[in-house]
């Protein structure tokens, strides 16, 4: 048999490979070459698993030869992956009549009884594919127990339970071959990551009988701790000797630390728990993983039954990582690519904790990570309000608009009826660093009556505490466990690691200081979009912001513009002190005019004092400047073309700052972006104005200063024209949010009513606006860069769309040579360490 590679002992040099026996079967070679104490392990190839599900009957004998002939028999399924999983573990095969009667004298008939019993039903219902409940009127325990079990498996099967182990054997490897085929068990493992034809490779292995007067007993062991990654012994150990007489039960647990209820095993069994320290430590130097040991002590010696990768949660996957590479087990940039991306948003915002029970009302969609629990309110007056008061709150909105950013600010989390991946909510609280969940659209949104209703018929009102989870999606009833964001050195570590391989620079959409800060605190390279309508969010400027677009003249507009510049003024100055010379890229308004409209009638009432007029009168102006369809109306450059005033000012309050703060430090080179641009001639018109301006405050204050004057590509036609387009720019930032919206003519706003039934039926693969369509954005992203650099070769690209912070969007991005992503300040850490991950993989070719 040694000869066979199909069936074969594991030993030092049998020919066992993970891609044709399995991870499991591997992983026992190499303990056997550590010459750890595993027990005898035939190996069954991917082969010959899949000509036993076909009904071809292994060699039965030559692989029972292998083992003592009294031995129990335990078979285990060997992915390639062990992630991918396979049918659960048979354990006992071989367990009979006789064998009981045997193992009675040695182990004691009530523990050889419940061992015969577990074997029994195990089979009965992985293998004879009987029902569970068949067993379910068995209440005895023990000989009584096990009587009621043949016979009830007898009465199911008008068969007596097979006493052969070698045909025990055969119909346990027959039907765990089979249970692979299973349509459930295949989607299983797709949804992991296996491909269609992955394999299945089976262990069988000599059980440990754990029978004697010494110590015996079962557990698993590791070195670290599963939640938080730090070195700490943990695991379970199952005695099957010392809780008999130590607690007077059958068996007992003993802990592996001391624990008040029992004794630890290093007290029991010192050598045994030396020795299992030594075989972990050694796993995990030689395997350069942290393993988990599964073990077997039988009269005071550990046998190794198995090691298994510990599962982990994302912040322990990380300092797992960063370790293995300080203490030189693996490299830097091994551990680089061993933490998931999009894990990141684990570490870097408030979780649920992964243990703590879910009460979920809905699942909506996941805009913004983190968790936060507070009281639901339904204006963004209430936010602040209960923001003043100390307490924690959730703004409940069915959107989100301007007026509720001051709301959103307030809040430790949002909710939203509508909205998708790239609405108000969801950018302003990805910028924030909100959890947020917009498009639930199961719940009940009545804000004006300030009732939440979920689909159970479950209510809740103003008051009631809720917990969005915006990792997940899931609006949880109550105030779950939490776990805290877990940015320390580690996180440092890695990411310096990350930042040395990178080969693609990373900046941030930062429109506020806090932004800005942020940005910094996550080493983004500069500022890749600075949206300035977000900085007319805020209340006291919000009025103004409105009674400029409600001027009738341009002397009427010029003297609001001339309230907004100093504002405005000190917001650049204030992101440029902050960036400290990195760059800045501000793009000119583009606001879509509906958002700065009042809707409400408290806010009309407000904007018509403020104007002195009548609130009919501004109620007839709303009506008379609502777009039917804003996204598509008069925004961006259009505005700017046909309002130049705006942009004027704009241009005139980022030159003045950055010579203001080019005195003290170095010098600023600003980065201007035109927005929403479809014609060459809009750049024409608006880079006349901008050069005019900075011409005046060049003369003005008698110093000269650079700008850089870019273009915001996210229109199909911009990037069509791109050739045309770029010799006026020294940049190209392509806006893939609007971009995705205009190319498949989907609303950024609507689409979640739809989105997940299309991703669902396989009509969309992801959420476009989320990750994006290489095909069809993507040939556009391709198209534009071509034309552009074909047209200007120095010009700068990059993305600015919220696709920037995506690992999947920013590999196609670096395939096209972009220079830049820019993306919310909390993503940029995730877009470094993607970054990095693709750096590194295509240095090793892949
Ligand atoms: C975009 O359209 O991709 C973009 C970044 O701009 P906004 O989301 O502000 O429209
Ligand atoms: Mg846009």
């Amino acid at each position: 048999m040694q000869n066979n590679p199909h069936t074969t002992l594991i030993t030092s040099d049998a020919p066992v490979a993970a891609n044709s026996h399995g991870g499991r079967a591997k992983c026992l070679q190499r303990l056997v070459r550590l010459e750890m104490p595993v027990p005898r392990t035939v190996a069954l190839s991917f082969d010959a698993v899949q000509r036993i599900a076909k009904g071809q009957v292994p060699d039965i004998a030559a692989i029972l030869d292998q083992f003592d002939q009294t031995a129990l028999l335990c078979v285990r399924p060997s992915s390639e992956d062990p992630d991918w999983g396979g049918p659960g573990a048979i354990l006992n095969i071989g367990m009979n009549d006789a064998r009981y009667v045997d193992l009675s004298d040695s182990m004691g008939g009530e523990a050889a009884a419940a061992l015969y019993l577990r074997f029994v039903q195990s089979y009965a219902v992985h293998v004879a594919r009987l029902d569970a409940d068949v067993f379910d009127d068995i209440d005895a325990d023990g000989r009584e127990g096990l009587q009621q079990s043949l016979r009830a498996y007898d009465d199911e099967t008008d068969e007596a339970f097979p006493q052969d182990r070698g045909e025990q054997l055969i119909a346990v490897l027959r039907s765990m071959a089979r249970a692979w085929d299973g349509t459930s068990a295949r989607l299983l493992r797709q949804a992991k990551g296996a491909p269609v034809d992955a394999g299945l490779g089976l262990v069988i292995q000599e059980m440990i009988p754990g029978v004697g007067q010494g110590e015996c007993g079962s557990g698993v062991l590791q070195l670290i701790d599963p939640t938080t990654g730090m070195p700490q012994l943990t695991g379970r150990y199952l005695s099957q000797s010392q809780g008999r007489d130590a607690l007077g039960a059958g068996v007992a647990a003993l802990y592996l630390e001391k624990d008040p209820r029992g004794k630890s095993l290093e007290e029991v069994a010192p050598t045994a728990f030396a020795d299992l320290k030594t075989h972990a430590a050694l796993m995990r130097v030689k395997l350069k993983e942290e393993m988990q040991v599964e073990f077997v002590i039988e009269n005071g010696h550990v046998h190794i039954l198995d090691g298994v990768r510990v599962q982990r949660s994302a912040r322990a996957a990380m300092r797992i990582a960063v370790r293995l590479a300080e203490d030189g087990i693996i490299t830097p940039q091994e551990a680089v690519m061993r933490v998931d991306p999009h894990s990141l948003n684990e570490l870097l915002h408030r979780q649920v904790h992964p243990e703590a029970r879910r009460d979920v009302l809905t699942t909506g969609i996941a805009a913004s990570p983190g968790a936060a629990t507070g009281k639901l309110v339904f204006t963004a007056a209430e936010a602040q309000a209960s923001a003043a008061r100390g307490e924690p709150c959730i703004l409940v909105r069915r959107e989100t608009a301007p007026e509720d950013v001051r709301g959103m600010h307030a809040a430790v989390a949002v909710l939203t009826e509508k909205g998708g991946m790239t609405s108000h909510a969801a950018v302003i609280g990805r910028g924030l660093g909100l959890p947020c969940i917009v498009g639930a659209l199961d719940m009940r949104f009545q804000t004006r009556k300030k009732l939440l209703t979920a689909s159970d018929g479950r209510v809740f009102k103003t008051g009631d505490i809720l917990t969005i989870d915006g990792t997940s999606g899931q609006v949880l009833a109550g105030q779950p466990a939490m776990l805290e964001a877990a940015l320390d050195d580690c996180f440092q570590t890695l990411m310096g690691w990350a930042d040395s391989e990178r080969d693609i620079a990373i900046r941030a959409n930062a429109d506020t200081p806090a932004d800005a800060q942020t940005a910094r605190n996550f080493k983004a390279e500069g500022i890749g979009l600075c949206r300035t309508e977000h900085m007319f969010f805020d209340p006291g400027r919000l009025i103004v912001m409105r009674e400029m677009i409600f001027a009738q003249t341009s002397s009427g507009r010029a003297a609001v513009l001339e309230r907004l510049l100093p504002m405005q003024r000190e917001d650049f100055v204030q992101l440029f002190r902050i960036m400290e010379g990195q760059p800045v890229c501000i793009r000119l308004f583009d606001p879509p005019l509906h958002e700065f409209l009042p809707t409400t009638r408290s806010g009309q009432r407000e904007l018509a004092e403020a104007l002195d007029l009548p609130v009919s009168d501004v109620e007839r102006r709303v009506a008379a400047m609502t777009e039917y369809n804003p996204m598509l109306g008069l925004r961006g450059v259009r505005l700017g073309v046909t309002v130049p005033e705006i942009y004027d000012m704009q241009a005139r309050a980022i030159f003045e700052a950055t010579l203001e703060t080019s005195k003290n430090g170095a010098p600023i080179v600003p980065e201007v972006m035109i927005p929403l641009v479809s014609a060459k001639r809009e750049v024409e018109l608006v880079k006349a104005r901008i050069d005019s301006v900075a011409a005046s405050v060049a003369s003005e204050q008698g110093v000269e200063f650079e700008y850089r004057l870019g273009v915001m590509v996210e229109t199909p036609r911009a990037c069509l024209r791109a050739d045309e387009i770029a010799p006026q720019t020294s940049f190209l930032s392509f806006g893939t949010n609007d971009l995705t919206q205009m190319t498949y003519g989907l609303s950024r706003d609507d689409a979640g009513r739809f989105m997940s039934a299309y991703v669902r039926q396989g009509v969309f693969v992801e959420d476009p606006f989320h990750v994006l369509d290489a095909d069809g954005v993507g040939e556009l992203l391709k198209l534009g860069s071509e034309r552009g650099r074909q047209a200007q070769p120095d010009v700068t690209l990059s993305v600015c769309g919220e696709h920037g912070g995506n690992p999947e969007s920013i590999a196609i991005c670096r395939d096209l040579g972009f220079d830049y992503v820019s993306c919310s300040p909390f993503r940029v850490p995730v877009a470094r360490l993607a970054a990095a991950q693709l750096a590194i993989s295509s240095r090793l070719g892949g």
